[in-house]
């Protein structure tokens, strides 16, 4: 009898060993973290990077040497820089989508203005045309009101060479790579200068095809690809070990998840823009982003990106602390274990710093 209370005891216990392994595995498979978080803010003061760092920030962009120690004394990887295109002249688009372009920039107005009255009228003709400020748009015409290079254009990359080696001239060689941003097409489907439109019908008449919008969303799309990889491996074959990440912007319309077609090790792809996305889609371009990262590249990571603005008077968007919560856990839920966010500074606000801190901190 007391061989079978002694047998009972130790079931017992084993039972509540097991049982209490398995509830803590419950319970961190229900908590999970984020390894890794990439920002796109900079480190500008100690305070900055500490914060930061605290926020759980692994991997940072910065423009000079300070930003660059401070990132690493806070343990940070360190970027050098974000390359944007170059070529001989801006993009070309559409009479209406540069009309468009000129309205929801301000064109019109006064250069002088000062920048918060220019915004107090900006913002209502952003929001009135449901502008989405280079996501994926909501409109057929939308575009965004930054001008970007023709980089198609660039003929042998020549300007791109040059712009690329000043900036890596004084890099780091123990930088953890480079950013890439804005490599995409003001209007979100291409470039119809008299170059651009030359190689398309070179590009048609090579390959015997019709002019269709599936064939001019192929042309553009493998253009933008050929640059990305065009320019990661320049950046490569001066810094072998550079790790390149980038955040697919602005939208390609007819193909909103190009971006594993790129060589990027870490490719960041909108899976919750500034204005924001319902859960199904978020966990939906989240698989995508995960499964599909290295369909094309073997080394490449795919990141889900997140929009954040902290401004409820911006037309921008704007996210609570408690809606960028609920993204980052719909993440999560999808598998996500890395996230790429943008606006980075905004991580930092309070309400925001605290969601970040308790999803992505190390401590
Ligand atoms: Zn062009």
């Amino acid at each position: 009898m007391i061989f079978r209370k002694l047998e009972l005891a130790f079931f017992l216990g084993l039972a509540l060993l097991a049982g209490g392994c398995m509830t803590s595995k419950n319970a961190s498979a229900e908590n999970p973290k984020f390894a890794r978080l990439f920002c796109w803010g900079r480190p500008v003061s100690e305070a900055v990077a500490e914060r930061f760092a605290a926020a759980g920030v692994t991997d940072i962009m910065t423009v000079n040497r300070k930003q660059y120690d401070l990132a690493r004394k806070y343990g940070m990887n360190a970027y050098w820089g974000c390359f944007t295109p170059a070529g001989p002249h801006r993009q070309v688009m559409s009479p209406e989508e540069e009309k468009l372009q000129a309205y929801l920039a301000g064109k019109d107005l006064d250069r002088k203005m000062p920048r918060v009255e220019r915004m107090k009228i900006l913002h209502p003709r952003r929001a009135e045309k449901q502008h989405r400020y280079g996501g994926e748009p909501v409109r057929d015409v939308d575009v965004i009101c930054s001008d970007i290079a023709c980089f198609i254009s660039d003929e042998d990359l020549a300007l791109t060479r040059k712009k690329l080696d000043r900036m890596l001239e004084n890099a780091p060689a123990d930088a953890a790579g480079m950013f890439l941003d804005f490599l995409g097409y003001m209007n979100l489907r291409g470039c119809y200068c008299e170059k651009c439109l030359a190689k398309y019908r070179k590009y048609l008449a090579d390959k015997k095809l019709q002019d269709t919008s599936e064939n001019r969303t192929a042309f553009y799309r493998a253009k933008l690809v050929e640059y990305y990889n065009k320019v990661i491996d320049h950046i490569k074959s001066r810094h072998p070990n550079y790790k390149i990440a980038v955040h697919i912007y602005p939208d390609f319309r007819n193909d909103h998840l190009y971006g594993n077609r790129t060589s990027a090790d870490y490719c960041g792809q909108t899976v919750s823009w500034y204005f924001k996305f319902d859960d199904a889609k978020i966990r939906k371009y989240t698989g995508f982003v995960l499964n599909h990262a290295k369909d094309h590249f073997a080394n490449a990571e795919g990141l889900p990106f997140i929009g954040l603005s902290a401004d409820p008077a911006s037309s921008l968007g704007y996210k609570t602390p408690a809606e960028i919560e609920h993204d980052l856990r719909t993440i999560l839920s999808a598998g996500g274990r890395t996230v790429m966010v943008c606006n980075g500074h905004d991580i930092l606000k309070p309400g925001y710093f605290e969601v970040f801190r308790k999803y992505c901190g190390r401590k």
